[in-house]
């Protein structure tokens, strides 16, 4: 029987009610649950004579059973068994609360081993619910490098040891995905034995080596996804769009501001793609407020001026909403012809251009003729630039022909949406037989470059690292409770100065796990009336239908309000020059990653602007980590301290990818990264469709699967 591939409910010693217990934490089959590993090792490997037992130490120790009795207090009506145990040095005393069962076992005379921690009270050195077993028994939970795995409801870490080497006692066979030869070289162990080190290791080096093991499989399966992805892209053919020198430079001259030097290089990288036959698949990474708007307007304008359509997505109606103004504007002097295409806004007319707002007509009867004139303009090529949200490729919208997608913001969408947009645009109805559009993606989370590497490896790579010059750097402090009062009063001198002020809380509205958090809505409330009754305050929240949400931000940005009072929603993409002040309240509730998203809606203009970190938490660690803000504005170096706390796995989103924690810390090694692409290299070389090596292949097919199900 292939037990390896079995069902969990097949092994014999574990029953019915386990299996729906671990179908809790995923674990289906023998291999899934193989693959729970321990988060972290208990060190019990070492025994001691009791004689030489110190306070405060963990230990491990062997000895026969001396007294055994069990006992109830009056008060707390607790059960107790309190225990001797005697080796040839000497006794100690053991006692377990409200585990009764403990004294059935632990009989005088019975030989024990036992692990926990060292305590001293005035009776001398005792042990309190310590990890035991009989020493008939081999070292499971004592004696050894004891794993501790994550428990959940009903399941214990001493169940699932137990479980283990029931398993590993069968004749287990179990199939490596990974070639014997790449094994050999870079000295990692086969499937088998790295299994075994990892949920019975002898050493620290045994399961280090094995976590190593499952960081390279999984980054190797990774690499071979990315490179698959890529060659198929690249096999792809796309229509050519002249560079056109002219209408660039006379764009670029009209506008308000020069482009900085990252804007220049990164625009003419794209506009060089753009040309070529073979279809673009770069990503612009740019910090917040370094000018990626203008990047995409470039690229649009010289489409248009090819005669080819453009569509641009974003992750919010607000935001694509935000960039269909923008847009416009920008646009006004031409012939362009822009539309909003969303789910929930009404048709408005407008004078300027002709703009096309369309509520989406399965729920409204009325507007059907308005989405349905607009659908046929796009599909008739009347329309030049398209912007929505990801719902544009997603519906059966005709393009006449689709030449460039524009996804913005994409770092809110996971790894996995990422794939499956990309899969989207590649059969989108673009008009174009034969031929997919150029795709531009852009985030503003600075990517650190290891894991650039390790999970954008398909993509071709422009940087904007350098921030417009009228910027000055935003003012951040971390503000204890009791110097609230000081930042209101600041609060009130800006706005006396005729700035505005964003006020940011993480939730909308009170639940029970977080009752200590203000909800947005209530603290609103209380803002309005104690603390800025004189100035006038707006709500924004998750909650809020598009149209609402989009009112409040353009009341906001003219000038209705002088503080936004929001959740985070406003996290991406936002453009209120005129705002030089945010507060963020419980800012260790959040990653770093997205305080700084957060504190980029400010200090976009030539203000002096400063970003206020509210927390009551005084530990070290959550100052030292909210403290990387106070010491830089640089997004890359955030993301790289991000990252290093976090781990890549939170950083990416990539909790879903099925990779336990322990191997997600090696992945942020660089030559990790390396040695997996070079080897997926190699391995695509000698078998492009991986027919040689059918087992990796069907890793890639479940990995496929993990990450576009996330
Ligand atoms: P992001 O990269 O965060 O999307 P935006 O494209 O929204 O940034 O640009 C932020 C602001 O900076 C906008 O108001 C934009 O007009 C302005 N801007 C862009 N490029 C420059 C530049 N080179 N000099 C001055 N201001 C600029
Ligand atoms: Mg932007």
């Amino acid at each position: 029987m292939d037990i390896f591939n079995a069902k969990i409910g097949s092994i014999p010693r574990i029953s019915e009610k386990y299996v729906e217990i671990l179908k809790k934490i995923n674990v289906f089959t023998v291999s899934d649950f193989l693959l729970h590993f321990p988060f972290r090792y208990e060190d019990y490997s070492e025994r001691i004579e009791i004689d030489s037992l110190v306070a405060g130490q963990t230990a491990t120790i062997m000895g026969e059973i001396s007294t055994s009795k069990l006992v109830r207090t009056w008060k707390k009506k607790m059960l107790i068994t309190e225990c001797h145990i005697a080796d040839e040095t000497g006794s100690v005393r053991a006692v377990w609360f409200n585990q009764p069962y403990v004294s059935d076992s632990l009989t005088v005379g019975k030989g024990v081993r036992l692990a926990g921690k060292v305590l001293e009270d005035k009776n001398g050195f005792y042990f309190s619910n310590p990890a035991w077993e009989l020493s008939s028994r081999e070292p499971t939970n004592t004696g050894r490098l004891v794993p501790i795995y994550s428990e959940t409801e009903g399941l214990t870490s001493k169940w699932i040891r137990w479980q283990m080497q029931n398993i590993f006692k069968l004749k287990l066979e179990i199939p490596d995905p990974i070639p014997a030869d790449i094994l050999e070289e870079l000295h990692l162990p086969p499937i088998k034995t790295a299994l075994q080190y990892i949920h019975f290791p002898q050493s620290e080096n045994q399961y280090l080596l094995a976590q190593k093991r499952f960081a390279f499989q999984n980054m190797l399966t990774v690499q071979l996804a990315s490179l698959k992805v890529k060659a198929n892209w690249e096999k792809e053919s796309c229509v050519k769009i002249p560079f056109q020198e002219k209408t660039i430079q006379q764009f670029t001259a009209s506008l308000p501001f020069t482009l900085t030097n990252a804007q220049r290089k990164a625009s003419f990288e794209i506009l060089k793609d753009l040309e070529k036959t073979r279809p673009m698949n770069r990503l612009l990474n740019g910090d917040v407020g370094s000018g990626k708007t203008i990047i995409a307007a470039l690229a649009s304008l010289q489409t248009t001026q090819a005669d080819f359509q453009i569509a641009i997505m974003a992750p919010t109606e607000v935001l694509a909403r935000q960039h269909y103004t923008t847009f416009c504007e920008l646009f006004k002097n031409t012939k362009i012809k822009i539309a909003l295409l969303t789910n929930s806004y009404r048709e408005t007319n407008s004078k300027q251009n002709t703009r096309y707002e369309i509520q989406d007509t399965k729920k409204v009867q009325k507007s059907k003729a308005q989405r349905d004139e607009l659908l046929t303009k796009i599909k008739h090529g009347e329309i030049n630039i398209t912007i929505g949200t990801h719902a544009l490729i997603q519906k059966d919208i005709h393009f006449k022909n689709l030449a460039l997608v524009i996804i913005d913001e994409q770092h809110r969408f996971g790894v996995s949406q990422r794939a499956f947009l990309q899969q989207q645009i590649e059969t989108i109805n673009d008009g174009l037989p034969g031929k997919i559009p150029h795709l531009l993606t852009m985030t503003a989370t600075p990517i650190p470059r290891t894991l650039t590497m390790a999970y954008f490896g398909n993509l071709d790579l422009s940087l904007l690292d350098e921030m417009p010059k009228n910027r000055k750097p935003i003012i951040t402090k971390i503000v204890p409770p009791r110097q609230r009062n000081e930042v209101y009063n600041f609060v009130r001198s800006q706005v006396a100065d005729g700035h505005q002020v964003f006020i940011i809380f993480p939730l909308v509205e009170e639940s029970e796990k977080l009752a200590e958090l203000k909800a947005a809505t209530q603290e609103h409330e209380r803002l309005s009336r104690d603390i800025f009754p004189a100035l006038s305050l707006g709500l924004l929240h998750g909650k809020l239908k598009a149209k609402e949400k989009e009112q409040v931000m353009a009341d906001f940005k003219n000038k209705k309000y002088d503080i936004l009072v929001a959740t985070s929603v406003v996290e991406v993409g936002i453009d209120v020059p005129n705002a030089t002040v945010i507060i963020i309240e419980d800012a260790d509730r959040f990653g770093l990653s997205q305080l700084h998203q957060f504190r980029g809606r400010v200090g976009r203009s030539q203000l002096q602007s400063y970003c206020f970190l509210l927390t009551s938490s005084n530990t070290v660690k959550s100052k030292s980590r909210l403290g990387a803000l106070e010491k830089t504005n640089g997004g890359f170096e955030i993301a790289e301290a991000d990252l290093k706390m976090r781990g890549p796995g939170e950083f990416l989103g990539l909790r879903q990818s099925g990779l336990p924690d322990i191997a997600m810390q090696h992945l942020g090694n660089v030559k990790l990264i390396e040695i997996s692409r070079q080897k997926a290299l190699q391995l695509l070389k000698s078998s492009p469709t991986l027919a040689k090596y059918p087992l990796l292949k069907k890793e890639l097919t479940r990995f496929a699967i993990n990450v576009h199900l996330e």
